[in-house]
């Protein structure tokens, strides 16, 4: 048997040509394989009809394409989809699916567990095991996209003017705002972009493709550069010594770095603003003080500011911020002319929360309480903002 296949979800366009070139074939040849792998769901090479036989049968031998297996598919009342993705070695990651109105959003991973250890993150609790693989990022989309394509119940719950139904596509916004930190997986993530946007793969628009980063200021130069998708920064404190506590990367990368890279990232933007998240806890950064205090961080940037709900989790020994308490926060920065949501839950009866779901199938130990606490919890996804 042959064990080291090459897994052609690994392939952004031009490392597909030097693929195809390696085998003596001609540069279009890539663009089709592309085009059959990414756009028609095909992994079975027998199917490529329009490859020559010979290629097919060297393909047959040398290639594959596979995904992360699925441990759990969880569907909730409002159509939100989580599947949990097994990654070896007991850890699993997960991606999220959130249908609306208007488009399809699909939340993806981009390591097992994550190293920056955020205090209100059950992902961080979780500390971290590896870095996915291009195939293993991309591989998420590809799954999804053609598994829910062929979902009847799927295509019925969009909308007949959604975009993504015109397109005759299902996901038409991709956020990396599953388990990990994406600008500290780079090279993965980028080859995993490019394949989103490239026009003989997905095609998604750059505003359709969000890049969440709690702050990698170096590697948002990069992206600048590399790969400019729409931007937003986990932010969660108006000040260093609040952030050094809730997000140990500002020891490395303080406020001003932070906001000065953000500064720098909106001429490559696709979008002129950068979205910055805030998730609301309870009595520790949610005071009126600390919003004046946002107020003067953010002055003369263009960005707006999504309110997040904490998903609560046991270990963290945070709470919740009151949702009266979120409305008056939210208020003295739409006062200050700072454009600010509160990002709705979705997904109430699966556990459709940043690492959540993958953290329970980890702590193996207690299955019942487990099952409980799933039941119990009130759940947030985290999607895409209008
Ligand atoms: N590592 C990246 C992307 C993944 S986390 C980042 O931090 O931006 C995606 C978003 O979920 C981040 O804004 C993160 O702060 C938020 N998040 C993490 N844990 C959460 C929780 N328990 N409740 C609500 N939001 C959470
Ligand atoms: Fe990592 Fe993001 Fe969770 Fe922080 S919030 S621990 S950066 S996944």
């Amino acid at each position: 048997m042959n064990t080291a296949r090459t897994n052609l979800l690994n392939f952004d366009a031009a490392k597909m040509a030097e693929y195809v070139a390696g085998l003596n074939e001609k540069p279009f040849r890539a663009k089709q394989l592309m085009q059959w792998v990414h756009q028609r769901g095909i992994s079975d090479v027998a199917l490529m009809t329009d490859l020559a036989k010979s290629f097919r049968t060297t393909l047959a031998e040398d290639a594959e394409v596979v995904s992360l297996p699925v441990i759990q598919d969880h569907w909730a009342d409002d159509g939100t989809r989580k599947w949990l993705l097994d990654v070896g070695a007991g850890n699993a990651v997960e991606m999220v699916y959130i249908p609306e109105d208007d488009r399809g959003t699909l939340c993806v991973s981009s390591q097992a567990g994550c190293a920056v250890n955020c205090r209100f993150c059950s992902t961080g609790h979780q500390g971290f095991a590896r870095n996915l693989t291009p195939a293993e990022i991309i591989g998420q989309l590809w799954f999804a996209e053609h598994h829910l394509r062929q979902d009847p119940n799927a295509i019925r719950r969009l909308d007949e003017d959604c975009a993504t139904q015109q397109s005759g596509r299902v996901i038409s916004n991709v956020v990396m705002m599953g388990m990990g930190e994406p600008l500290l997986n780079y090279e993965s993530v980028l080859i995993a972009l490019r394949l989103m946007l490239d026009d003989h793969a997905y095609g998604l628009s750059r505003r359709r493709v969000t890049v969440s980063t709690s702050g990698v200021v170096p590697m948002m130069d990069r992206l600048a550069q590399d790969c400019p998708v729409a931007l937003a920064v986990s932010l969660h404190a108006p000040n260093d010594t609040l952030r050094n506590e809730l997000v140990p990367l500002n020891q490395k990368y303080q406020l001003k770095e932070l906001i000065a890279a953000c500064d720098r990232y909106l001429p490559f933007a696709p979008r002129d603003f950068i979205t910055f998240e805030y998730c609301m806890l309870d009595g520790v950064n949610d005071q009126d003080q600390h919003a004046k205090e946002l107020i003067r961080l953010l002055k003369g940037l263009h960005c707006k500011l999504n309110l997040i709900p904490f998903n609560p989790f046991p270990e963290s020994g945070l709470k919740r911020s009151p949702p009266a308490r979120v409305k008056e926060f939210a208020q003295i920065l739409q006062d200050a002319q700072i454009v600010t949501t509160v990002r709705k839950t979705r997904g109430d009866d699966i556990a459709a929360a940043c690492g959540q779901l993958a953290g329970d199938v980890i702590d193996r130990t207690n299955r019942n309480q487990r099952q409980e606490r799933a039941m119990r919890s009130e759940h947030v996804v985290q999607w895409q903002e209008r």
